[in-house]
């Protein structure tokens, strides 16, 4: 099979993986005048960095022939899709060639696992250092680490990489044993354990930085009966055990000769995106999971809004709030007000009292938070209590001004 031939299958095969994205990453030493290429401090597959710039990656597999039978997974050993495998030279090859042609800013570098997790932990090492100690490389690497493989490799992956993951696949440790009987929870954790202290302990003086832009993870949803409390748990336990700069959620949708022991539909998109919602509002906006979702019947988010603004309306009794008075952690929970926001009111309201023409400035949408906020000029007496104020917030064609 020819490069283009086995770049197609290759590229198509590690569109399933959803744990790339990155941010935080520092600078590679720009003193390497050799070098070629900058990470520029973060960048990822057509993902936006914290700069705002649009940036892509090469995302490919070494394989897709692996020896594993992870029943979700289209390269699964008992799969039928044809399967191809790169040489390290020919990844190589292919992520300095398109970098040179400005196609892409970097390499995300995941496989099936080929003979055994060590030598394939040992071939995507090579590929990454090869590319940094031959070819001076100095664009973003994400590498995927394999459970299992030895510490020392697993280590030296993050010697190399600007990011590496290790996905948890299922939320649930049962649901691992079920759909991945080769996998062990047991390794997924101590691999994620193993990269977060050599991540804080390695002394960053000492040259290379280890894996400067941490790690992730990915978690399937919809796969398994887990529902969104379990999920959202599993994602708490990690970020607070292992200091993960990010995990992804991959809605699950069947693949082509799929196990019955799969659920036949895919998981709703709009569930993926509600769950990173609230993962944000858990990070960033200081609620506690209880707060966002309950357990038991109600371990569920609400496709139908926000969970912020579903929240706020279990809580009107909290609202409205008067903006120039508020604390921060008061204005965080206004629906339609996001970090950036609360810190230019807060800004801003030191210079004086701000009016609805102030937020407006500001550029946050006045439909959204009119009926949680109270300003000189708007006072929301009885929009909290209105019964149709859930449909009147929820994104649609026809949006009325709860100002008027
Ligand atoms: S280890 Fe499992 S999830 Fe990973 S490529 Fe192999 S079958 Fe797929």
């Amino acid at each position: 099979m020819d490069l283009k031939g086995k770049l197609e299958i290759l590229a198509d095969a590690a569109k399933y993986d959803a744990s790339c994205a990155s941010s935080g990453g520092a600078k590679r030493d720009s003193s390497d005048r050799k070098g070629i290429g900058s990470s520029g401090g973060s960048g990822i597959c057509h993902s936006y960095t914290p700069d705002g710039r649009c940036v892509s990656l090469l995302k490919i597999l070494l394989t897709n022939a692996c020896i594993y039978d992870c029943l979700y997974c289209i390269n699964r050993s008992s799969s039928h899709v044809r399967r191809a495998r790169f040489s390290v030279e020919e990844v190589v090859r292919l992520t300095l060639g398109f970098y040179k042609r400005n196609y892409i800013e970097g390499l995300f570098l995941s496989s099936g696992i080929i003979k055994s997790p060590d030598y394939t932990m040992e071939e995507l090492i090579r590929v990454a250092r090869t590319l940094r100690e031959e070819h001076h490389f100095r664009g973003y690497i994400h590498l995927k680490v394999i459970p299992n493989a030895d510490p020392l490799l697993v280590e030296e992956a993050g010697r190399w990489a600007d990011r590496v993951s290790v996905n948890i696949e299922l939320p649930k440790p049962e649901s691992l044993e079920r759909l991945a009987p080769r996998k062990e929870i047991g390794a997924i954790r101590r691999s994620m354990g193993r990269l977060r202290s050599t991540i804080e302990e390695a002394p960053r003086s000492k040259g290379r930085p280890f894996a400067p832009a941490g790690q992730s993870t990915q978690m399937i949803v919809g796969a398994d009966g887990a529902d969104d409390a379990a999920i959202l748990g599993t994602s708490v336990s990690l970020y607070s055990g292992y200091k993960l700069k990010r995990v992804y959620y991959s809605a699950f949708s069947p693949i082509p000769d799929a196990s019955a022991g799969l659920p036949a539909k895919p998981a709703p998109l709009v569930r993926e995106n509600r769950l990173y919602q609230a993962d944000w509002l858990l990070r960033f906006y200081g609620f506690a999971l209880d707060e966002i979702v309950a357990g038991g019947d109600a371990g569920m988010l609400s496709l139908d809004m926000d969970p912020k603004l579903a929240w706020a309306l279990k809580h009107r009794e909290r609202f409205p709030l008067d903006v120039n008075r508020a604390s921060r952690e008061e204005l965080l929970r206004v629906p339609g007000l996001g970090v950036r926001n609360v810190d230019r009111i807060l800004v801003s309201r030191r210079v004086r009292s701000l009016r609805t023409d102030d937020l407006a400035r500001l550029k946050i949408s006045l439909r959204k938070v009119s009926p949680f906020l109270v300003l000189p000029d708007h006072r929301p007496t009885q929009l909290l209590d209105r019964a149709d104020l859930a449909a009147r917030l929820r994104p649609g064609p026809a949006q009325l001004d709860l100002f008027g």
